[in-house]
């Protein structure tokens, strides 16, 4: 993908959580989510018995979290991310990020 594209847009749940140029979001991923897809990328200099994976599942789209979506599996989530739903917000020029604690 990082060879195909300019920008990258990765969505959870159905929406955009960040929208970053390649260079930016791989060198310097903000969002949780977008963190734990990283990890989860196989490296031809190591060998492991199993990838990283995020914990949990996409939640169903008739039964969604309240407040931030990813909160039921995300490693940094607080009590402020179950009360409030975050908005997609300018981390830097060019780089959007939906995430209350970024
Ligand atoms: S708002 Fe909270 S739960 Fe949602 S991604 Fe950010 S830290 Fe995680």
């Amino acid at each position: 993908m990082a060879e195909m594209a300019d920008r990258v847009v990765v969505m959870y749940a159905g929406e955009v959580v960040e929208d970053a140029s390649v260079f930016d979001l791989f060198a310097n991923p903000k969002h949780p989510y977008t963190m734990g897809l990283m990890k989860s990328l196989p490296k031809m200099d190591e060998q492991l018995e199993e990838l990283d994976s995020i914990i949990g599942s996409v939640p169903n789209p008739l039964d969604m979290p309240k407040g931030c979506s990813f909160h039921p599996r995300c490693p940094k989530a607080t009590v402020k991310c179950i009360k409030n739903k975050p908005q997609l917000e300018e981390y830097r020029e060019n780089h959007l990020v939906r995430c209350l604690q970024t």
